[in-house]
């Protein structure tokens, strides 16, 4: 029987796990940590009974994968459930602008701008499915559909400050601005757009779902469904040398570059662990739970309705912020990122207690304390959210990457989103998985497609595990 190792069960560890596992492969999975998840866990960290998600709250891109349609995981428990509102960016004086899953609503909000928005997100949320599928996968490979491929790189490829010119209005302009910057990138560099233009069709064609009982049930639908197949995950297991593992079949590494180079040691081509040396990782995260009485009394009302909101300011600020910590300076008022799950999954709040979960971006391995500075934030645009905080608990930067040392330097999306990453990750390469070590992969967010809780690395991974193994 085919053995195979993985080591890390975060989604993609998991989605490789499994994929190999419904091919007949013996598979076990070792996981550094006491609990197995990586990016998608969920546990009480403010009050008793209150739960809140590690990492990954808001799931876009997981529901229409060939992952998704290969395994059924409702079948394992996950539920998706969706707030009302996908998105929202609140600006002074009570104004900001929403995004609805319908384009035609969500344009309607934004007065003289709706009519562009409406032609540029329309055809590109009516055919997102097929655009998805394109890119979640290695960028250079032959299109199956090379004409709404191109229409999404027309706008994709623009630098955020170019495309955001189609706009005049403060709100589309900051609606553009919050999303956009999920891609952790300077809004003057080239493909800055990219991550912005995906997510904001998204939440048209998909919504922003989050997980039923927490991002938790990701992992644990993953794990049953993995063991329905035979196979095991080991947890409190790291693993620092690939000669302690046997001799499987297969390795999967759902690790960081550097950190699968100094597992392969030796047995890795210099020249590729030298190009792991050389992968980017991209600006750190500081993050805080709150758990909030009565929610967060936002005054721009959607905002109340949304699942995420995005905090910042307008689009000049948010992109002078998210200039700063990429040159390694921390802005006075970074970029925010407010997770209200309990809006869509009304279940987690409890007794009226909301649980939020709050990042800001700041520099890479940045060493301070942001809760100040975040709950200011927040307060600016929501009077009185200070006064309804029970209790808080604070991640730096230091302690993120401690939880998971694939986020190094609190670099939660595994690599920089640079447009030479965009296009190859980890190195230059056709093969992104092949870490030059035969039946070795990398199979982590440092791989195709890159970040997100949707396993799509560790899927492709392992199917190109398996086609060598064919061959
Ligand atoms: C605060 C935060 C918010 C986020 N929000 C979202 C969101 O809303 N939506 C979204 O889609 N994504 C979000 N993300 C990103 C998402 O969580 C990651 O992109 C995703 O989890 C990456 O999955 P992965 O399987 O590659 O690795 P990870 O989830 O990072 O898991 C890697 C696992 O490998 C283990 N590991 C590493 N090295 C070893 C070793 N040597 N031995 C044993 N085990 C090892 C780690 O302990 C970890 O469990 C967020 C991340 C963070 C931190």
């Amino acid at each position: 029987m085919t053995t195979a190792v993985v080591v890390g069960s975060g989604p993609n560890g998991l989605a490789a796990a499994l994929t190999l596992a419904a091919e007949g492969v013996d598979v076990t999975v070792l996981e550094a940590s006491d609990s197995p998840g990586g990016g998608t866990r969920s546990g009480e960290v403010t009050l008793p009974g209150l739960l809140h998600d590690h990492c990954s709250g808001f799931h876009p891109l997981a529901l229409d994968t060939g992952f998704s349609r290969q395994f059924d995981l409702a079948a394992h428990g996950l539920e998706w459930l969706w707030p009302e509102v996908q998105y929202a960016h609140p600006l002074h004086g009570g104004r900001g602008a929403a995004v609805v899953r319908s384009v035609e609503e969500t344009a309607a909000g934004l007065g003289g701008d709706g009519s562009s928005y409406r032609r540029m997100f329309g055809p590109l949320s009516a055919h997102f499915h097929d655009i998805v599928g394109e890119f979640l996968q290695p960028m250079v490979h032959v299109p199956r559909h090379p004409f709404a491929l191109g229409w999404f790189g027309v706008h994709a490829a623009l630098p955020a400050t170019v495309l955001a010119r189609r706009w005049r209005t403060d709100g589309a302009r900051a609606l553009f601005g919050g999303v956009a910057a999920h891609a952790f990138r300077p809004f003057g560099s080239v493909m800055s757009s990219a991550i912005g233009v995906a997510l904001g069709t998204a939440a048209h064609r998909y919504g922003w779902p989050v997980a039923r009982g927490g991002s938790a049930a990701i992992s644990r639908a993953m794990v049953s469904a993995l063991e329905s197949y035979g196979g095991r995950v080991e947890t409190g297991a790291l693993v620092r040398d690939h000669r302690e593992l046997g001799r499987p079949d297969i390795l999967m590494l759902n690790t960081a570059p550097a950190a699968a180079a100094s597992v392969l040691g030796s047995a890795q081509p210099p020249r590729i662990a030298r190009a792991y040396s050389r992968f980017r990782h991209g600006p750190g995260a500081f993050q805080v739970s709150y758990a909030v009485e009565g929610g967060i009394p936002w005054e721009y009302e959607p905002s109340r309705r949304a699942g995420t909101v995005h905090v910042g300011g307008n689009f000049e600020e948010i992109a002078a912020a998210e200039r700063d910590v990429v040159r390694g300076v921390m802005p006075d008022r970074p970029f925010v990122l407010v997770g209200q799950q309990s809006v869509a999954d009304t279940g987690r709040a409890s007794d009226g207690v909301h649980p939020v979960d709050v990042y800001a971006h700041v520099p890479s391995g940045w060493s301070g304390d942001a809760t100040e500075i975040i709950t200011a934030q927040i307060e600016r645009y929501a009077p009185g959210f200070r006064a309804r905080i029970l209790s808080t608990r604070s991640r730096s930067v230091a302690q993120i990457e401690q939880a998971n040392p694939n986020y190094v330097g609190g670099d939660i999306i595994t690599g920089a989103n640079t447009a030479r990453q965009l296009v190859f990750r980890p190195r230059v390469t056709l093969q992104p998985y092949a870490t030059g070590v035969p039946g070795a992969y990398l199979c982590s967010a440092a791989a195709p497609p890159g970040a997100g809780a949707h396993g799509m690395a560790g899927w492709n991974a392992a199917r190109a595990a398996l086609a060598d193994l064919a061959r």
